[in-house]
């Protein structure tokens, strides 16, 4: 079990006031909030090690150098890749994904297929999309039902040879909706299709198997796992790796540069062109050790009590509807109150203190499947309480006396 005041205090921000109000942080799928070690170990980096890595003789910059391979190293560990070198840094989940887009537009030909999920976050969409203008291939969605699940006979029907391509997160940032990936993955392979999972909300949650999965990629963003904002990961296998183009050229990702040819440097420094968020990536390793020094067993068992409790106290609202309602679901509930814009309920108890996202989550298609403009999404981490939800629901009540 979790020592959960012990957890909270490890995060200064959490005990701020806004407006006046103990801050009630539900903006998890957001983003996460750091520990103190985290944010002590952006400053020691610069106080201690700051040089550029891999390309100086001199003492900082081998310190500086070995810092960010150890964390490559962590987070292979932690994702359990099978060399160093099938994980990239980016600066996030887009990144990696539009890494992979990039590298497949000399690879897709027209009239092949590309498949992706009803439940995508626009970062999942829109990089396929521009890779299917450019290449002439299909783009296909996979459907899903009104419990915010996708359809596994519907997905069965989709695939062919014409497949090249799978691309479906782990679990909705929209819905919370835990994806079925393993079996979509395996499927998938038999038609010999390369698998994307973004892996941006999951990575919060539970620790990703990179191995047992089979995935060809996942790509994550550091900054929902209690690291630094522009850092992230994309595993990629190595040979899905050496196959793609690198799509950004510079410094670093070089073997030789002559004004006739350039040759690629080998993995993983054929993706990392330039100086890259050094101390962002380091930084990485610590949020990713930090969260296993928590334990991802407590971490779930936590949330799913938060997601539970938060469920049943929120359905004593009269007219309120959770959208996503999956069997298989992580702590993210995202509502509607009959007759009032999420925004001005948003509005309302942000002024009691409690932060929530309302809008369309990055998933506008969603919306659309609902019909509806937006939700209110409350999303919870460990370090969230129950009192905290009785605050929220305390203060939705609040907001629908006032509106209605
Ligand atoms: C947050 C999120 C993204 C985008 O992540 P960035 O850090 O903004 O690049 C993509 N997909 C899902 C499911 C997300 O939750």
């Amino acid at each position: 079990m979790l020592d959960i005041n012990k957890i909270r205090a490890d995060f200064p921000i959490l005990s701020q006031k806004v407006n006046g109000k103990p801050l009630v942080y539900f903006d998890n799928g957001a983003t996460s909030q750091k520990p103190q070690v985290v944010i002590d170990a952006i400053s020691k980096y610069y106080q201690e090690i700051n040089a550029n890595i891999h390309r100086g003789v001199h003492t900082l910059s081998q310190l500086a150098t070995d810092a960010y391979e150890a964390s490559r190293g962590k987070i292979q560990n932690h994702i359990n890749a099978k060399f160093a070198h099938e994980v990239l840094f980016t600066s996030g989940t887009t990144h990696g994904i539009n890494l992979v887009t990039n590298g497949f537009a000399s690879i897709l030909k027209p009239g092949d297929e590309v498949l992706v999920s009803a439940l995508e976050h626009h970062s999942n969409i829109v990089p396929w999309q521009m890779l299917c203008e450019k290449t002439g291939a299909i783009l296909r969605v996979i459907p899903m039902n009104q419990d915010g699940e996708l359809i596994m006979a519907e997905y069965d029907k989709l695939l062919s040879d014409k497949t090249k391509v799978v691309t479906v997160n782990h679990i909705s940032n929209a819905l919370g909706t835990v994806n079925p990936i393993k079996y979509m993955i395996d499927e998938a392979h038999k038609f010999g299709a390369a698998v994307l999972i973004d892996g941006a909300q999951a990575v919060a949650h539970l620790k990703p198997d990179v191995r047992e999965l089979d995935c060809d990629f996942y790509a994550f963003s550091g900054h929902k796992i209690c690291g630094p904002t522009g850092t992230g990961i994309l595993y990629g296998k190595e040979a899905w790796l050496n196959k793609l183009t690198p799509y950004q050229g510079g410094g670093e990702m070089i073997k030789e540069v002559t004004f006739e040819k350039t040759t690629y440097a080998e993995l993983p420094h054929k993706f990392e062109a330039g100086t890259p968020n050094i101390a962002g990536g380091i930084v990485l390793g610590t949020a990713v050790d930090y969260m296993n020094e928590v334990g991802f067993d407590n971490i779930q068992q936590q949330e799913l009590e938060l997601l539970e409790y938060g469920t049943k106290r929120l359905l004593e609202i009269e007219g309120l509807k959770i959208f996503g309602t999956a069997k298989e679901k992580t702590s993210v509930i995202s509502f509607n109150i009959e007759g009032i814009h999420p925004y001005d309920i948003g509005t309302i108890i942000d002024k009691l203190g409690i932060a929530v996202r309302t809008g369309h989550h990055c998933a506008q298609p969603i919306m659309t499947f609902f019909n509806i403009p937006g939700t209110i999404r409350a999303s919870f981490a460990f370090y969230n309480t129950k009192e905290e939800i009785d605050a929220m629901v305390a203060a939705v009540k609040k907001a629908q006396l006032m509106l209605s």
